[in-house]
């Protein structure tokens, strides 16, 4: 069980007080799991040596690129939940931190687009753990932060259902406020799992214009199904 974090100068994982930064000690920042030893550099999914994999080399998803910053295990599912279900805010600026670390050197989008909830679950949850990060990256990045999905509806649960029941069930499920004409857009958001809520997403901003769209996320599972 992890430290409640009741004192913010203590680390969320261990407890500990000292070189406590974003929530968590330096020994804990460096223990988090990188993502695998190689990935298909569109998709994410784990392959070593990093090549395209075959889907993406056949069809792929919408997006054109995927980095991620750790491997969706503990602690990171750890964090990852608390923020996402324990209002646990002050996890966002490490996952930020991470995530900005992973994109350095690569190229810059001309804006970051937040992975949004609908209205209903925002209200709900109270916050968008995603725009949570994506704000901090904003920062880290000093790229601009604009809110320019919105989403329509609620999605039932993805997992258990097949590729086709997937793009079904998120069918008209995002809309782009905006024209995102010839920009290239990073979408951010806290974890991929199996990347169909990216690809749905990344689909409304390609009509939207996006000349090109980078899904930026803080952790990835081990066995992407996409
Ligand atoms: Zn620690
Ligand atoms: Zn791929």
């Amino acid at each position: 069980m992890p430290f409640s974090g009741f004192w913010p100068r203590h680390c969320f994982l261990c407890g500990a007080a000292r070189d406590v930064r974003d929530a968590l000690c330096a020994g804990c920042r460096g223990d988090l799991p990188a993502p695998g030893p190689g990935a298909c550099p569109r998709c994410g999914e784990w392959r070593s040596p990093p090549a395209p994999c075959r889907c993406c080399a056949e069809l792929g998803p919408a997006f054109d690129e995927t980095v991620a910053a750790y491997a969706y295990r503990y602690p990171v599912d750890v964090l990852v939940r608390r923020l996402k279900y324990g209002g646990a805010l002050q996890l966002a600026p490490a996952l930020a931190a991470g995530l900005a670390r992973a994109v350095a050197g690569r190229e810059m989008p001309d804006l970051l687009v937040a992975m949004p909830l609908s209205s209903r679950r925002l209200r709900r949850r109270g916050y968008n753990q995603a725009l949570e990060i994506a704000r901090r990256l904003a920062v880290l990045c000093q790229r601009p932060l604009v809110a320019t999905l919105e989403r329509t509806r609620d999605t039932t649960a993805q997992a258990g259902l097949t590729a086709a029941r997937r793009r079904d069930n998120l069918a008209g499920a995002f809309r782009c406020r905006r024209s995102v004409a010839g920009l290239r857009v990073a979408l951010v958001d806290d974890v991929m799992t199996s990347g169909a809520t990216l690809d749905a997403a990344a689909r409304v901003l390609k009509a939207a214009g996006a000349s090109r769209v980078c899904a930026w996320v803080a952790a990835r599972t081990a066995a992407p199904e996409y």
